[in-house]
C-alpha cells in the first residue's frame, strides 16, 4: 500500500451532477425529491395563499368591470376554488398524507382555471380575453409558487387546455379565428411556462443532489471525527479506556453521584499486575503485552452497566468504576476479578506471589469531601500499596472510616 497523503477531492457543485434529460432520477432518490419539494410547498404554503388571495379579488375586480350582473352571479361559484386551496393547506400543515399533496394542487390549479373564466364565454367584452388567456395562469403559479413536478404541471396543462378547446367549441358566439388566436396563445404561455418549469425544476434537482452530496460528506466527517474521539479516549493496547477517558468519566461519575446524594454508590478498584517486570523479565515484552491484554479482558467481560468501564491508568495498572451498586457488591465484585485473574492460569515462575499471573486490588468508594477523580484514585492507591505490602494477590477495602479492610 503506498503511504502518499491523499489528496483531497473536491466536492461536486449542483451542476456537476448528472440530471437526465427527462429530470427522473433514479428510483429512491425520485420519492427523496417529491419529498424535498412537500417541504418547499409547505415551507411557503401561506404565500402561495395569500398569492391565490389576491387572484380572487383580482378576478372579482376585472369581473366587475365586465359586468356587475355576471359579478353577482358567479362570485359564490369562485369560491368553490377555495375547497381545494384548504385541503391543499391541511395537507401541508399535517404531515399525515404526504403523496396527495401534488394531487391537490393539481386540483387547485383546475378549480382556479374553471371558476375563474367560465364567465367570460357569455360575454363580448373585451376583458373576457384576459379570462381565456388567465386559464394559463393556475400552471404558471404552480410552477412559480407551489413547485409541483413538471409531470403534474404537464398533466394539468393538458388537462386545462383540453377543456378550453371544449369550451370553444360549444360556445358558438365565439368566431373560430378567435378561437384559433385564443388557443394558440393560451398553447404558447402554457408551453413557455412549462419550458420554464423545465429548467427551474432542473435546478432544483441539482440543488436537491448536491445537498445530498454535502450531507454524505458531514456524515463522514461526523463518524469520522467521532472514530477519532473514540481513539483518542482509548487504550490502543488492551481497547481499555485510556487514562484521559479514564478522568473524563469518572469525574463526571463523581459529580452524577453527588448530585443526587449517591455517595455510597460509586467504587473505584484500582488493581496492578504483581512482578510484572520479573514476567517481561522471563517471558519477553511481546508475551508481556499479550498478559495485559488477556488480563483487561476479565473485568471488561464482568461489567454490566454501560455507566461502568475499565480504563488502562498506567503501564500494569488498571482502574474498573463501578456505579450504582452497594459496598458489598463492589467489594465481592473486586475479590471475585482477583480470583479470575488468577484462573486464567497464566504462567509466571518469576512470581514470588504464585506460579501464575496474579493482581493486587486497593477499592475505595465515594466518600464526602471528595470532588475530583484523583482523589478518589489516590484513595485507591493507598489500598492497592496495602495490598503489595501485605504479600500481593490481595484484596483490601479502604472504608469510609480510613481504615483498611483485607478482603
Ligand atoms: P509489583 O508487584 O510491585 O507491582 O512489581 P512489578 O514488577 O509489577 O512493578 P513495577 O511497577 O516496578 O513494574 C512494572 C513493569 O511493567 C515494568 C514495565 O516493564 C512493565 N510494563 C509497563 N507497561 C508495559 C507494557 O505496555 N507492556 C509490557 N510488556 N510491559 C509493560
Ligand atoms: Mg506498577
Ligand atoms: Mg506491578
Amino acid at each position: 500500500m503506498s503511504d502518499s497523503p491523499r489528496t483531497a477531492q473536491p466536492l461536486p457543485s449542483g451542476s456537476d451532477l448528472p440530471i437526465p434529460w427527462h429530470l427522473r432520477l433514479p428510483r429512491p432518490l425520485e420519492g427523496d425529491f417529491i419529498r424535498y419539494l412537500l417541504q418547499f410547498s409547505r415551507s411557503i404554503i401561506i404565500s402561495s395563499v395569500t398569492v391565490i388571495l389576491l387572484l380572487y379579488a383580482a378576478a372579482l375586480l376585472v369581473e366587475s368591470s365586465v359586468s356587475v350582473a355576471l359579478l353577482e352571479q358567479n362570485w359564490r361559484l369562485r369560491l368553490f376554488s377555495f375547497i381545494p386551496v384548504a385541503a391543499v393547506w391541511w395537507l401541508a400543515y399535517t404531515d399525515e398524507h404526504p403523496q396527495l399533496l401534488q394531487p391537490a394542487i393539481a386540483v387547485t390549479a383546475l378549480t382556479i382555471a374553471a371558476t375563474h373564466n367560465y364567465t367570460a364565454f357569455s360575454t363580448d367584452h373585451p376583458l373576457a380575453y384576459i379570462y381565456y388567456i388567465g386559464s394559463i395562469l393556475p400552471i404558471l403559479l404552480m410552477a412559480t409558487i407551489f413547485r409541483i413536478s413538471l409531470y403534474w404541471a404537464l398533466s394539468v396543462s393538458l388537462l386545462i387546455l383540453t377543456i378550453l378547446i371544449i369550451f370553444l367549441a360549444v360556445d358558438h358566439r365565439v368566431h373560430v379565428s378567435l378561437s384559433a388566436a385564443i388557443f394558440f396563445l393560451v398553447s404558447a404561455s402554457a408551453l413557455l411556462s412549462l419550458v420554464g418549469h423545465y429548467f427551474f425544476e432542473r435546478l432544483q434537482r441539482q440543488h436537491f443532489l448536491a445537498e445530498r452530496v454535502l450531507a454524505m460528506h458531514r456524515n463522514e466527517l461526523h463518524s469520522a471525527n467521532q472514530a477519532l474521539a473514540s481513539e483518542a479516549n482509548e487504550d490502543a493496547l488492551t481497547g481499555a479506556v485510556n487514562r484521559r477517558g479514564m478522568a473524563v468519566r469518572l469525574g463526571s461519575l463523581i459529580h452524577h453521584a453527588r448530585q443526587n446524594q449517591q455517595l455510597g454508590q460509586l467504587y473505584v478498584i484500582l488493581f496492578d499486575i504483581d512482578f510484572f517486570k520479573q514476567f517481561n523479565d522471563a517471558y519477553g515484552h511481546p508475551a508481556g503485552d499479550d498478559c495485559l491484554k488477556q488480563i483487561t479482558d476479565v473485568p471488561i467481560s464482568m461489567i454490566r452497566s454501560d455507566k461502568d468501564f475499565v480504563a488502562r491508568y498506567g503501564g500494569e495498572e488498571f482502574i474498573v468504576v463501578l456505579s450504582g451498586i452497594q459496598e458489598n457488591d463492589a467489594v465481592m465484585f473486586a475479590e471475585r476479578l482477583r480470583t479470575r485473574i488468577e484462573q486464567l492460569g497464566i504462567e509466571h515462575s518469576g512470581s514470588r506471589a504464585n506460579n501464575v499471573v496474579t493482581i493486587s486490588i486497593g477499592i475505595t468508594g465515594l466518600v464526602a469531601g471528595i470532588t475530583r477523580s484523583e482523589e478518589m484514585i489516590k484513595r485507591a492507591d493507598e489500598a492497592l500499596y496495602e495490598a503489595k505490602g501485605a504479600g500481593r494477590n490481595k484484596t483490601i477495602y479502604l472504608d469510609e472510616d480510613g481504615t483498611f479492610k483485607h478482603i
